[in-house]
Parts: structure tokens; sequence; C-alpha cells
């Protein structure tokens, strides 16, 4: 999917990808992540999604980027992030089931990264409220502008233990219940 055709699919999908509740399956080649991810597909009725199986499926799409996912996984080296957020992105939206376990992805850092920011930016497109900032573009400049300068603000009073980092990848209750027992403590 190329940017110029991320407002209409994420605006419809945002809000179902942040009520989802997504599990990174991580360790060491063969120790058990398919076999502990079946037993779980049986019991709750996740959804496995292999990153290998889907880039393997889409070198055999016969799309532009197939030989060059084609020769990545050859070289055994990793397929650029936005291809396979892309991937995972699809699949999950496509699903009606929320809840998904990501098998072999995150690799690196940059993975990571990627997927949280295209997360996040689904929640921003998906939010609705006719602001003028929440648009594709908009957004990609807001995200750069809070690395390069509003963490370092962030990095200031943590350096003075005066911060409370919160996970907010969740559902505003969830985040809500660490929030108030932070104002308890207060
Ligand atoms: N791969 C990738 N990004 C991912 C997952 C897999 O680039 O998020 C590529 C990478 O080249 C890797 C290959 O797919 O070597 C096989 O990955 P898979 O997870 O299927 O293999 P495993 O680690 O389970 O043996
Ligand atoms: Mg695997």
């Amino acid at each position: 999917m190329t940017d110029s055709q991320v407002p209409a699919a994420a605006a419809a999908a945002g809000k179902s990808l942040a009520t989802k509740k997504i599990v990174f399956v991580l360790g060491g080649p063969g120790s058990g992540k398919g076999t502990q991810s079946g037993k779980l597909v049986k019991e709750f009725g996740a959804v496995h999604l292999s990153a290998g199986d889907l880039l393997r499926a889409h070198m055999k799409s016969g799309t532009p980027d197939g030989q060059m996912v084609a020769d990545m996984i050859a070289n055994g080296r990793i397929v650029p992030s936005h291809v396979t957020v892309t991937l995972l992105k699809d699949a999950m939206e496509a699903s009606d089931k929320s809840l998904f376990l990501i098998d072999g992805f995150p690799r690196n850092e940059e993975n990571r990264a990627a997927f949280e920011k295209q997360v996040m930016m689904e929640r921003l497109l998906g939010r609705q409220e006719g602001r003028t900032d929440d648009n594709i573009e908009t957004i990609h400049k807001r995200f750069k502008v809070f690395t390069e300068q509003s963490l370092p603000v962030v990095e200031h009073y943590e350096a003075l233990s005066k911060v409370a980092r919160i996970d907010a990848h969740r559902d505003p209750e969830e985040v809500y219940r660490e929030v108030r027992r932070l104002f308890e403590e207060l």
C-alpha cells in the first residue's frame, strides 16, 4: 500500500485496529513459538500470523516488490519494515477476530518502531474529530517534530526521575487504571 492509499483504508480500519489485542511471540529458532501459538489459537480463538509465512506468500504473489522480498529472504536479511508491517496490518484488518499472535516479528528496532508508528498513525487517522492536522502528511511531520524536539523535554524530566511511562497501546480504561494509580500516589 502506498502512502496515498493509506487515509481511506486506515480511517475505516483505525478504530477496529485500536481495539485489537496484539501479542508478539518472540524467541530463538526452534523455541516452540509455532507450537505454543497453535495451542493459543485452539483455546482462545487467537489468530496466528507468522511474518515469515506472510512474506513467503507475498514473494509468490507476483507483486513488484516480490522479487526484492525473495532476494532478502534468500540472503537471510530482514525485509524493509513497511512491507512486513503492511502485510501484518492487512491480515489483522481482514479478520474479525480480536486477538493476534504475531510470530517472528519485530526482528529489530526499526521493525518495532515502524509497527508502532503505523498503529499510532491509524489511531490518529481513525480519530475523525475534524482536526486539520489529522491527515497522513501532517501526522508524519508531527511524529518527526515529536522525536526531534519534544522527546528531549521528556528525557530531561526523566533524568530528574520525574517521568512516569505508561503503555498507551491499550484501551482507554486499562490505561486509565494505571494513570489514576499515579495520581493516588501524588
Ligand atoms: N523475515 C523478515 N522479517 C520478518 C520475518 C521474517 O525479513 O519480520 C524474513 C527473514 O529474511 C527471515 C526469513 O523471513 O530470515 C524467515 O523468517 P521465519 O520467521 O519464517 O524463519 P524462522 O526464524 O522461524 O526460522
Ligand atoms: Mg517461524
